[in-house]
């Protein structure tokens, strides 16, 4: 498994399965090392309805994966979110 040392000679990513499109691999032409990764095909962001405002989510248009993201704004000297009102889980100490 030396041949490639540092640089693999990739070859050009390749849907998995066709039942789940966004996983991808691609396979060394030298070694036959492979690599995955997820590919995913992601929409808007779009809020939460009747969520805490500073949550949203975005989904991906091939395999219908959900990604979601908190977007808190703690001032500095607070531990309350200064939107939602959502209280730090734990307190960051240097
Ligand atoms: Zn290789
Ligand atoms: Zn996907
Ligand atoms: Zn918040």
């Amino acid at each position: 498994m030396s041949i490639c040392l540092l640089f693999h000679d990739w070859g050009p990513w390749e849907s998995e399965e066709p039942s789940s499109p966004c996983r991808e691999k691609r396979e060394c032409l030298r070694c036959g090392e492979k690599e995955h990764r997820e590919n995913h095909d992601w929409g808007e962001w779009t809020s939460k309805p009747g969520f805490e405002s500073c949550s949203r989510e975005r989904n991906c248009k091939r395999c219908g994966k959900i990604d979601t993201e908190d977007m808190h704004s703690y001032p500095a000297t607070e531990q309350i979110c200064s939107t939602c009102d959502k209280q730090l889980d734990s307190f960051m100490n240097c």
